[in-house]
Order: structure tokens, then sequence, then C-alpha cells
């Protein structure tokens, strides 16, 4: 395997010598870890924290090495690569990264919900960051608190896409510049597919086309994020973190299972949110999201989701059940449409395939 010297250095924590890499969920429900040389072996445990706001920890057991992980790769990370056991919680989402620590560290839940580490008896209380920089991620472990202690290890983590720099000066000092090697490429050194690429955004912007939608009417959005609990107007925060916000999410997601969602584009279904916790939010239910965050009390819980059920209220689903038949009719015809594209894709996708066999010969 290749690994350069200065890349396993980069990954090593300078301060205490402990080995430090990056975790990262799949699809499948596996996570990777990308770890220096040497420092892991299958039934070691790892120490994983989430280092965005929310932070959690997971332990983990290493299953085996694995030559390639898909996502660590594209994100510029080089190997050695594991696979962890299973864990037997549930993965918090499949995009979920984490700072990966070799061994069973102790940590501790501060009220704010931020995680502190035992990383050494020099460092008892390390604590994990994640700032977004121009097209990607800086992920960073402290002696103490974020920015106001040492930084003890950095390692930056490539999108590939925009993101809304949030970093500062002390998260990426001492020029950190996105790495590249070899490997990286083969994520491009496979062919494409129609069919695969477009097989949730197709249906998605079907669903996405028969969601209702509310006219601007800015008394209405007024009252209703009032109503929300919404303090100023001209600065509104997440309703899920209290953070100032960047993004609207929609409550109720206007596809669920590749279907249409009865919900639309409605002032009811929108609501306030950083990027944060609505991308972590994903495809979960609203009242899934909420009731999982361990920030709140129980009685905040249940009040937050009582407000935005409120706030839903305010939006009337379209139920496809009970259209009269002239619609029903109009909308089996837009269904029937959709599975044609689908299948048109796929007839394409052959065809390219006996192009590129072609083109080989
Ligand atoms: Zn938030």
């Amino acid at each position: 395997m290749l690994i350069s010297g200065a890349v396993v250095l980069a990954m090593q924590i300078a301060a205490t010598g402990m080995p430090i890499g990056i975790g990262a969920a799949s699809q499948d429900g596996e996570i990777c870890v990308a770890m220096p040389t040497g420092a892991l072996a299958p039934g070691m445990t790892v120490t994983l924290i989430q280092p965005r706001p929310r932070q959690s920890v997971l332990s983990a057991t290493i299953g085996r090495p694995t030559p390639s992980c898909e996502r660590l790769e594209q994100a510029m990370i080089s190997g050695p690569y594991y696979l962890t056991q299973r864990p037997t919680s549930k993965l918090p989402g499949s995009d979920t990264l984490w700072v990966a620590f070799p061994g069973t560290l102790g940590t501790r839940e501060l009220s704010s919900g931020v995680i502190t580490v035992q990383l050494s008896p020099a460092y008892p209380n390390a604590q994990v960051r994640s700032c977004t920089s121009h097209e990607g991620l800086h992920l960073t472990v402290w002696a103490g608190t974020p920015l106001k202690s040492d930084r003890l290890w950095h390692e930056y983590y490539y999108l590939g896409y925009d993101v809304e720099p949030s970093c500062t000066d002390r998260d990426v000092r001492d020029g950190a510049m996105p790495k590249m090697n070899p490997k990286s490429i083969r994520s491009h050194l496979k062919p494409y597919s129609i069919s695969s690429k477009r097989r949730t955004t197709v249906p998605h912007a079907f669903a996405s086309a028969l969601g209702p939608c509310d006219e601007y009417d800015q008394w209405r959005i007024e009252q209703a994020l009032t109503a929300l609990g919404q303090e100023d107007l001209d600065h509104l925060t997440c309703v899920y973190c209290g953070r100032p916000g960047q993004t609207w999410d929609h409550l109720e997601n206007l596809v669920k299972a590749g279907r249409f969602n009865a919900y639309g584009h409605q002032i009811g279904n929108l609501v306030p949110s950083c990027r944060e916790c609505n991308s972590e939010k994903g495809g979960q239910s609203f009242r899934a999201f909420v009731a999982a965050d361990t920030r709140l009390t129980e009685v905040e819980r249940a009040a937050l989701i009582r407000r935005l059920e409120n706030h839903l209220a305010l939006a009337k689903p379209i139920e496809p059940g009970a259209l009269d038949p002239d619609r029903q009719e109009i909308l089996s015809k837009f269904l029937a449409v959709q599975v044609q594209i689908l299948q048109l894709m796929e007839e394409a996708d052959k065809y390219a395939s006996l192009l590129r066999a072609r083109s080989d010969g």
C-alpha cells in the first residue's frame, strides 16, 4: 500500500504522539476508519467522536482491514482503512463523519452537548471540532476549548462541492492544503450509468412537481413565524438548535420512500434551520429528529414537536387517494411517464455500454 510518510505524520497528533484518524459511515451501515499505519488491528476498539454540534460518541470494534474506502478516498483521506464491526446502536446517518481515536477513551458530555475526551493524563479534556472551508471540512482536535486552546491535530476532508465557509484562521493555519494522491482517481475510473445516477433524482423531481405550493404572502409568513416562536424576524434562528438560520427546512419531505408525500412548498411546511440541522435531519421525520436530540429535556422536546406540528397544520396536504376520478386518471398518466423515463434511461445505458465496448476494441 502506498502511504507517504508525510501523510502519516500529518495524521498523527504531534503533541502526544497518539495516532488520530477519521471514520466515515457507509451506505450499508458500516464504518470505515482511516488511521496511520500500525495503529489499528482487528479486534481493537476505536472511540469515534462526531464533531458537529450535537456531538456524540460511538465505540466500535475493528473488524478487518479493507483495501479501499470510497468515501474517504474521494475526500482524499489516505489509508490504511479498516471496517468496523456493525455497531449495536443505530448509526446517526450515512453521511456521518467521526474523528477516530484508537482504544476506548474516557469521554464526558458537557451540558452544552460538547464531548470531551481523555487523550492522556496531559490532555484530559480534549475536544474535537469541524468547520467548513470553500470545498471541504477542517477536522481538528484541541487540548481544551476549540480555538482557545492548543490545536493538537488537523485534517482536511475534501467534499468537492461549495459550502458556506465557517473556519477561522486558527482552524486552518499552517497551510493546510488539500492532499491529492493517485488512488483518488479511482472514483472517476468507472463507466457512468444514466439510470443509476438518476434513479433517485427523477422520482424526486416528479414528486416535487406534484407538491402543492403556497403563494408568497408576507403577512401570513410573518404571522406563522411569530407563532413558531421566532423573536426577531430579521434574524431567523434554527428551530432545532437556536443558532442563526441559514436554510429553509421542509418539515415533511416532499418525497417519502420514493413517493410523493402529500406535502409541498407551503408556508406551514417550511421552517428556518441551520445547515447542519437541515442536513443531519435528512430524510428523517421532524418528530424522529427532535425526539433524538439529547441536548433538550423530555419536556422541551415535546414542546418543540407540538410547536412544529402546529406550524405544519397551516399546510394542507394533498392525499392522492382523495382525488376525484378525473384527477386520479391524470395522476396515473403522470406516474406512467415517470416509469417510462426510467425504462428509457436503462435502454440508453445499454446502448452506451455497447458503444464503449466498441471503442475499446
Ligand atoms: Zn440547527
